[in-house]
């Protein structure tokens, strides 16, 4: 027998062994009855409940709350609704923090999580991942010639490509509340919009609203984040730089939380005028205006090509220029 607990074998099967807050986490949503059904996953309503001794409407009532909760996902098949446990720390994260009964307590361990265990943990997975999970992809009114972006790194094109758009609010803004960037800002499409819409964690909204977002996000200096691969993208992050589950550890330890987009910003010097605002709303210092000759300077070792300064600067002398292949983003 596991000499582990419950809810450190819950932790164990997000991949987050060792974890001292991850199993106090899990203690907050679960008593050890419901611990050992969650372990007891994958499975159908039926199976479950005989394996425990109880009814299947019962057993059926356990796993919607459990649903609801953001603890396990559906997958319909021909014998019925096979439930599932979150697959990792950051579904765990995501969809948890999302539940209509989270309290302030509840957001506080997590906030503690990401500030003692989290940093140490994200630098193993970068470790053992080929290339991060997300990518930035710029704020798609700011690249010029406009033909130059491509579907997969326009927030609009993704809006304009599905028929059914979500917002949730941003989890991490919600537990870490270091800055007063909006909330509810974070889009789903497709199936993600299905998923919050039937937990009730996600407002279904129309493409306009999604748009209005969009520049909501932008004007706020939000940088829009969707994930690694060239199709089916599930939802449109809307980052800050301090909130973040990923963008504060790559920018204090360095860790590559995120990809940068295929741009680079180019500052035009005859146009600069030195106002600063540009350094002030990069999250990365990757652009600053240089003391001696009152210009904006670009480090394009920082630089991720999220096109916030762009938009900010009242000079219009920032440009966004294309500096990697359509290939830098992963297929798949
Ligand atoms: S990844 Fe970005 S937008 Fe998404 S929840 Fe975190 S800070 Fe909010
Ligand atoms: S915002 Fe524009 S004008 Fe102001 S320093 Fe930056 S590049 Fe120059
Ligand atoms: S300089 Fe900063 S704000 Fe501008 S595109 Fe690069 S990372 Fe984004």
């Amino acid at each position: 027998m596991s000499e582990k607990s419950l809810y450190e074998q819950l932790a164990d099967k997000i991949m987050v062994p060792g974890s001292k807050l991850i199993p106090e986490l899990f203690a907050m949503l679960v008593n050890e009855d419901e611990a050992r059904i969650l372990l007891a996953l994958p499975g159908f309503a039926t199976e479950l409940a005989e394996k425990f001794g109880t009814s299947p409407k019962d057993m059926e009532a356990k796993l919607k709350d459990f649903f609801h909760k953001g603890l396990v996902f559906k997958s319909i098949k021909p014998e019925g609704v096979k439930y599932r446990m979150c697959r990792d720390i950051v579904q765990f994260h995501d969809a948890t923090i999302l539940w209509s009964g989270a309290g302030r307590d509840y957001f506080d361990k997590w906030q503690i999580f990401m500030e003692t265990e989290w940093p140490a943990y994200a630098k193993m997975v970068e470790s053992v991942v080929p290339r991060p999970f997300t990518r930035i992809i710029p704020v798609d009114r700011s690249i010029t010639p406009r033909t130059r972006i491509l579907a997969f790194e326009s927030a609009r094109e993704v809006i304009e490509q599905n028929d059914t758009i979500a917002v949730t609010p941003c989890t991490c803004r919600l537990i870490a509340r270091k800055c007063d960037s909006p909330v509810e800002v974070c889009l789903q499409v497709g199936k993600a919009a299905d998923y919050n819409i039937e937990r009730g964690t996600g407002r279904k909204i129309n493409k306009d609203e999604a748009l209005e977002i969009l520049v909501k996000s932008e004007e706020a200096g939000l940088m829009h984040v969707t994930m690694n691969r060239s199709h089916d993208m599930h939802f449109i992050c809307n980052c800050c730089g301090c909130c973040c589950i990923a963008m504060p550890i790559m920018i204090e330890y360095g860790t590559k939380m995120v990809d940068p987009s295929r741009f680079l910003a180019v500052v035009d010097a005859d146009a600069c005028q030195g106002c600063g605002t540009c350094e002030d709303r990069c999250w990365f210092s990757a652009i600053i205006v240089d003391v001696d000759s009152a210009i904006a300077v670009v480090d394009a070792e920082k630089c991720m090509g999220c096109g916030v300064c762009q938009v900010s600067c009242p000079e219009e002398a920032i440009s966004l220029k294309e500096v990697r292949q359509k290939e830098f983003v992963p297929a798949a």
